[in-house]
């Protein structure tokens, strides 16, 4: 028996978190990749094939071998038969843990039928905002082949699952000149059977979807500039995020408590200053990796930078009311009798033009993440609109993926909160003694602390340190 991982798990790491390291290439936690091979079985020492795929919820750039989940292939390709159909494929999930090679790695995630179905020793499946582009455009499959070819396949929306997995597989076998496809409404997929040649497909899918929309694009496809939407000069910006911020968190925090995050990135404010932006954003974001964190659509603020505080923070609070009735509509007009109850209907996202953007989540992470999420969607809105028009999955679609029941296990079988998250803090002293302490505990408890100290560097040295 050896314990050395097989040479097949070290080039998947390694083609991981090379492929994950890039934003480009993937949203953070997004997307998976696998490789199948042949071990020793340590019961009967005779060969084994096993697939060894990225668990769920994991990140790619940051990929190590207790993240994946590792399956026997045999018993995995022969849930083919058991399969009840497409109404019933969330059973399936269940099934995989019958599958699994000895304790099994981290808990197989939703996609591990796409991977094991389809006939091919290498497959990435990425979120990349140039794939996405096309997956999310009206004409997603004219596009794909005109760019493409015959050698990206194109795949029709569906929501993740087994089904998925098997209709993957048959244009795998369908197309033996395809290097990959482009899931409709979703993102991409690439197979190969070394790794190397895998992950070269999946670069070579998102390169050429980049210089297609470079070279085929629009100019402007955001619209034109609105006057009076610019973003306001560096300092006043600031100044004006920072006496909105609390305001925001406040009102997004009406159903739960919630911590900020706050952007001013470029892409951002050129996309808040466009005529089309408020269109755009009611369609809301575009891979199904997303709803979750950045909710169906964002609030975005209708008036221009110059207009006073107080008017604007009456207006928000005006915008943030009509955004809760209209979630709860949302809801209620998709909502079946065994959907989870309503998650809250506050905002994640919050657009301020000449501002900038302010998302919310339960921790400091889940806030910066639903922000990078939402400048993902933007990116995407760019390149569709830029080929064609814009036309994510529909509403209906996206209620299913928010509220499915798969996901709603996932998120109860997240640790119970620390009591202090979602809190923040600002201790004074924190460098050094009793305020260092105090700091440490404040953290520990989950709050999220701001240390200040007549001493910056040790305030510096302990914000590092907690
Ligand atoms: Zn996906």
């Amino acid at each position: 028996m050896t314990t050395d991982p097989n040479p097949a798990v070290a080039e998947l790491l390694g083609r991981s978190n090379r492929l994950g390291a890039d934003p480009r290439n993937t949203n953070y936690a997004g997307g998976n990749t696998s490789a199948k091979g042949t071990d020793l079985d340590p019961a009967t020492g005779a060969p084994v094939e096993l697939l060894w795929v990225k668990g769920s919820g994991g990140d790619l750039g940051t990929l190590r071998e207790g993240g994946l989940a590792v399956l026997r292939l045999d018993r995995l390709r022969a849930l083919v038969d058991v399969y009840p159909g497409v109404e019933r494929e969330d059973e399936m999930v269940a099934a995989f843990d019958y599958c699994l090679h000895g304790r099994g790695g981290a808990a197989p995630s939703i996609d591990t039928a796409m991977h094991g179905l389809i006939d091919a020793a290498h497959v990435d499946h990425l979120h990349p905002d140039s794939g996405i582009a096309f997956a999310a455009a009206a004409d997603g499959e004219e596009l794909t082949r005109r760019c493409f070819g015959d050698r990206v396949a194109w795949v029709p929306w569906r929501r993740p699952g087994f089904q998925l997995g098997l209709d993957m597989a048959a244009v795998r076998r369908d197309r033996p000149d395809a290097i990959g496809a482009i899931l409709g409404g979703h993102g991409i997929t690439a197979w190969a059977d070394t790794s190397d040649e895998c992950e070269a497909n999946s670069r070579e899918i998102i390169g050429t979807a980049e210089r297609f929309i470079a070279d085929h694009g629009r100019p402007d496809p955001f619209g034109a500039r609105i006057p009076g939407y610019a973003a306001l000069p560096d300092g006043e910006r600031r100044a004006r995020a920072a006496a909105l911020l609390p305001v925001l968190r406040g009102l997004a925090s009406t159903d739960r408590p919630m911590v900020g995050h706050y952007t001013d990135a470029e892409v951002v404010l050129d996309f808040l200053e466009r005529s089309d932006h408020l269109r755009l954003a009611a369609l809301g974001t575009s891979c199904p990796d997303h709803f979750l964190r950045t909710k169906v659509s964002p609030l975005v603020l209708d008036l221009a930078p110059s207009v006073p505080l107080d008017e604007t923070v009456a207006r928000l609070r005006e915008l943030h009311e009509a955004y809760r009735a209209d979630y709860a509509a949302y809801y209620e007009r998709h909502a079946t009798p065994d959907s989870p109850a309503m998650r809250g209907a506050d905002p994640a996202i919050v657009l301020v033009p000449g501002v900038g953007m302010f998302s919310f989540g339960a921790t400091k992470q889940t806030a910066r993440v639903a922000g990078e999420f939402f400048v993902n969607a933007m990116n995407v809105m760019r390149g569709a609109e830029a080929l064609s028009t814009y036309a994510p999955i529909p509403e209906a679609e996206k209620f299913r993926i928010e509220y499915w029941a798969l996901e709603e296990a996932k998120l109860r079988r997240l640790p119970a909160p620390k009591p202090l998250a979602s809190r923040v803090a600002f201790v004074t002293g924190g460098g050094s003694g009793i305020g260092r302490a105090i700091a440490h505990r404040l953290a520990a408890e989950g709050a999220c602390v701001v240390v200040a100290d007549i001493d910056p560097a040790s305030a510096a040295q302990m914000s590092r340190s907690a």
